[in-house]
């Protein structure tokens, strides 16, 4: 694997390795970033899937939370900060009768496309767009992490506890429900579950003030950012090197896994104590995705304009039919009309499909391990609001749960979230520890979206990973003096 010595290894090369390699670099550190893949970025990748000329993200698209995360900000990137690009309207919501609940920047046109519940729209959003610049540095750390604005997250906390089938109440019209509700179902969870509307809370108020920007040019722009940003920095990535094995590694001080729990529990074998490893193979994970990309002849034909105008599209229906979909998808059960989640990026990027076509990115949330066929079930919920989209298709590339394990052993299952956000899982991952990231074996750290703030392409878990490494050598070093 290659000679001289690192002050730190990054075991993969997604978002959090990226960012926690970055930072390492930053504070000095000599640091080797290992990616088992022949190309970096892990859920943050672009490629032709379907036909030449046409770019697809193979994971990740839409970058709520990676616009307001320090991980990827001109402060930490510099001249590589990605470029974004932002849809006329970052969520739309379509219902039967070509109704949509709409999400646009703009509080004040949001509310008022929401007849009866334009004011309860304003009074939920309000206090979180306005108070958005505290949130999200807590937001974006583990939750146990001392508050720095503990009156604004308490009052975030209230209603963010709640389960979104409770706080949607306050809505008198099936637009504001359902747009609400699209946003709690990326919890990959029941909307009966306590703190399903933390999710419904922090992804409005970023859509509302961040935009739900797509990268241009694809996705891996983000990986490539991160990475250059590695090189000038003087760190090394090596791709095509799948790590089976701490001995494999070269001399290091300490080793960061962008891995899920199980993965560093059998890598680092004995180097850790057997309870802990016994505790990091319990972790659970939550549903999965099933996801096609489409090349597409023309863009969708949505039966609503607005959807024809938006970033994302969330086809579910209702709320009480998306929430029938969440509870089948937790039990296990194929849900008849799944909860589709579809990205637009080439309506608004021309790099991403010849001249007049388009790309687009849809997934259900399905099953864990669910080995049926999704795709009458996601193109049946689309043409129920789009009738005619069958017709746009000229090639799709349909990507299982099983694929997408096969494809990043991350994703467990076909689960994408970096685990379940059951129990106690969504606040403590991998383990109870109030150091998520810090194991038994003080060089060996995990910093994948297995640990807080979790799931997204952000590097806030790789960032935060590598700030307890730099923590750890620096007590280590004031024991040497002492
Ligand atoms: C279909 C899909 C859609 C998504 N949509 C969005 C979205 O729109 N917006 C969003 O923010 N997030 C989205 N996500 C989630 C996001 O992609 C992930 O949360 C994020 O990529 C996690 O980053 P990570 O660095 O923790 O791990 P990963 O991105 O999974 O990267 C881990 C890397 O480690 C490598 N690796 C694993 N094991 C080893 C090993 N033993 N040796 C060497 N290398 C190894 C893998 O090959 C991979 O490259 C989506 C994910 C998927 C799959």
């Amino acid at each position: 694997m290659g000679r001289g010595s690192y002050d730190a290894i990054v075991i993969g090369a997604g978002p959090n390795g990226l960012a926690a390699a970055v930072r390492l670099a930053q504070a000095g550190r000599s640091t080797l970033v290992l990616e088992a893949a022949p190309t970096i970025g892990g859920g943050t990748r672009s490629a032709e899937l379907t036909l030449p000329g046409y770019v697809h993200d193979v994971c990740a698209a839409v970058h709520a939370l990676g616009i307001s995360s320090p991980a990827l900000a001109r402060e930490s990137l510099g001249d590589h900060t990605p470029q974004w690009v932002w849809p006329d309207i970052p969520i739309a919501h379509p219902l039967d009768g070509g109704r949509a609940g709409v999400l646009h920047r703009n509080l004040g046109e949001t509310a008022n496309g929401l007849g009866a519940d334009a004011e309860s729209w304003r009074r939920l959003a309000q206090p979180m767009i306005d108070n958005w610049d505290k949130l999200t540095p807590q937001l974006l750390a583990p939750l146990l992490s001392m508050p720095r604005h503990p009156l604004v997250m308490a009052r975030f906390g209230i209603k963010a506890l709640q389960p979104a089938s409770l706080l949607v109440r306050r809505f008198k019209t099936d637009e504001a429900a359902a747009l609400f509700g699209g946003c709690c179902a990326h919890a990959f969870l029941p909307l009966t579950r306590p703190l399903t509307s933390a999710f419904g809370l922090m992804l409005t108020a970023s859509a509302h003030v961040d935009g739900w920007p797509f990268a241009a040019g694809g996705s891996q722009a983000v990986a490539d950012a991160l990475a250059a940003r590695l090189a000038e920095l003087g760190g090394e990535i090596r791709t095509n090197t799948l790590v089976r094995d701490l001995q494999e590694l070269p001399p290091h001080q300490a080793a960061l896994f962008d891995t899920n729990p199980t993965q560093l529990a059998s890598i680092a074998g004995d180097a850790l104590p057997a309870r802990y490893r016994n505790r990091l193979r319990k972790f659970h994970h939550g549903p999965a995705a099933f996801k096609i990309d489409y090349a597409l002849d023309a863009a969708v034909p949505w039966t609503n304009e607005s959807c024809r105008r938006a970033g994302t599209v969330h086809v579910a229906g209702t709320f009480a039919e998306l929430a029938i979909a969440q509870k089948a998808v937790a039990t296990g059960h194929m849900p008849e009309r799944p909860f589709v989640l579809v990205a637009q990026p080439s309506l608004f990027d021309k790099t991403r499909a010849p001249e007049g076509k388009h790309t687009l990115w849809a997934y259900a949330q399905v099953p864990n391990g669910y080995t049926g066929d999704a795709t009458e079930a996601i193109e049946q919920q689309i043409e129920r609001f789009a009738p005619g989209f069958r017709d746009v298709v000229l090639r799709r590339r349909v990507a299982t749960p099983a694929a997408l394990e096969e494809y990043n052993p991350n994703y467990v299952g076909g689960d994408i979230a970096g685990g379940a956000h059951t129990g106690l899982q969504l606040v403590f991952r991998p383990t109870i520890s109030r150091r998520p990231y810090v194991t038994p074996n003080p060089s060996l750290f995990l910093c994948s979206a297995s640990t807080p703030p979790g799931a997204g392409v952000h590097g806030m878990c790789g960032w935060h990973a590598a700030e307890q490494v730099l923590k750890a050598a620096s007590r280590s070093r004031r024991r040497v003096r002492d």
